[in-house]
Formats: C-alpha cells, sequence, structure tokens
C-alpha cells in the first residue's frame, strides 16, 4: 500500500511533490493547509479567525484541524492510498493520527522527511504563485519555474495568486514552529523505522526521482 505521510518545513515542496505522487499512483492528496483555506473561503467567523492565526504563521488547535482531518480521510479515494501533506505537525496530532488510523486499518507505510536549509526555503516561499483554477504553483525567484508572462498561468491564462501567509515575516514563524514542533517528528517515526529522508534543496525533478526510489524499494 502506499499510505505516505509528508514532513517537511514550509516551502520545500510538499504539495508540488503529494500533486505529483496522487497522479501517478492515483491515491488521495490530503493538505490540512489546503482544508483549512477551503474554510477560510467560506467566510464564517472560524474561517476569518483561521485566516488571521493562518496568516501570522502560527498553527491552528489541533482540535480544528483533527476534526478536519478525520472527515476527510473517510473519503472513498483513500481506499486506494494517501499522502498526508501538513499533518501531523507535532507528536500530539501523530499521536491521535495513530487511533484515526487504526479505526480506519489504513496504517502510515512510508514517512518521507523533505530536507531542506531555511534560506532556499524562505526564496521559494517568499516567490510562490498558484493557479486557483488548476492549482500548478510557480515561482517569480527560479527561471525554470517562472510564469511565461508574468503573472499570469500558462495553461489558464488567469492571474496567479500569492498566498497571505508566503512573506518574510510569517514564513519565519513558520520555519520556527517547524523546528520547535515538528522536527521532533522524525525521532517518532525513525525509532518505528517508517522514516526516509529526501534532499528537496536541489530541485522538483530531482525531489521526485528521490521520492521515487524510496516507494519502489
Ligand atoms: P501548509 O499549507 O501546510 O503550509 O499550512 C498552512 C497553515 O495552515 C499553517 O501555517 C498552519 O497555520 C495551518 N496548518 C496546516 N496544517 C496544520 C496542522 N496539522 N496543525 C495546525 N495547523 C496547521
Amino acid at each position: 500500500m502506499r499510505n505516505i505521510v509528508f514532513i517537511a518545513p514550509p516551502a520545500a515542496g510538499k504539495g508540488t511533490q503529494a500533486a505529483i505522487l496522487k497522479d501517478k499512483f492515483n491515491i488521495a492528496h490530503i493538505s490540512t493547509g489546503d482544508l483549512l483555506r477551503e474554510e477560510v473561503k467560506k467566510g464564517t467567523k472560524l474561517g476569518n479567525e483561521l485566516s488571521e492565526q493562518m496568516k501570522s504563521g502560527k498553527l491552528i488547535s489541533d482540535e480544528i484541524v483533527t476534526e478536519l482531518l478525520k472527515k476527510r480521510l473517510l473519503e472513498n479515494d483513500t481506499n486506494n492510498g494517501y499522502i498526508l501533506d501538513g499533518y501531523p505537525r507535532n507528536i500530539s496530532q501523530a499521536e491521535t493520527l495513530d487511533t484515526l488510523l487504526s479505526d480506519i486499518n489504513k496504517p502510515i507505510d512510508y514517512v518521507i522527511y523533505l530536507d531542506i536549509d531555511s534560506e532556499t526555503a524562505m526564496k521559494r516561499a517568499c516567490g510562490r504563485l498558484q493557479c486557483n483554477n488548476c492549482g500548478k504553483i510557480y515561482n517569480k525567484y527560479f527561471d525554470e519555474s517562472k510564469p511565461k508572462s508574468e503573472n499570469m498561468c500558462d495553461e489558464c491564462n488567469i492571474t496567479l495568486t500569492h498566498r497571505a501567509d508566503d512573506n518574510e515575516d510569517s514564513f519565519k514563524v513558520r520555519f520556527e514552529t517547524f523546528m520547535e514542533s515538528t522536527k521532533p517528528l522524525i525521532d517518532f517515526y525513525k525509532s518505528r523505522n517508517l522514516l526516509y529522508t529526501v534532499d528537496s534543496s536541489i530541485s522538483k525533478e530531482y525531489t521526485s526521482e528521490q521520492i521515487n526510489k524510496v516507494l519502489n524499494k
């Protein structure tokens, strides 16, 4: 089975790599960041509160995120496998996840840590642009991922958007939160022989090749 968890600092490329795996293996891509952004789009009171916290780079409470994840895991597309992109973010979430996955009998097969230095990740975050129609991600600072015409999606020809939390201040908070709360998960999963580390600082293609090697072992 391909039940995969990504652990990565902000802007390491987990969304990009998850989208590649989703298409390749026909498995569910579950991004808790996307689930939260959908709540924000609804414009409810909860959505507005989430929006403020996410903009500042802080984590959302375990209860709210876990509730969204729990519902999403029950959808049928996880029967063929899943990629969790953005959950767990701390040890408490990892313990909750164990229970959720054991209840539905879909245990984790691989935990992939996308390793990247903070300078490269910061440049990726601050230059990141996304198409809200097809989801394609571009970067204005890297020639290989720039859109052909400035700020426009190559495929859909609509204006690209910049995530509210992809700015320097928010990035710093997100990176620190990763180091403090999320990085301890590396030892947590290493001790269970589930952890694989992949260098995510070189290119999207290189990272993807390394992930494929892990999954074909
Ligand atoms: P991401 O799209 O994974 O970069 O997540 C964007 C933001 O959503 C994070 O900076 C957090 O504010 C929030 N978020 C996403 N996943 C989680 C999670 N598992 N626990 C708490 N907050 C989360």
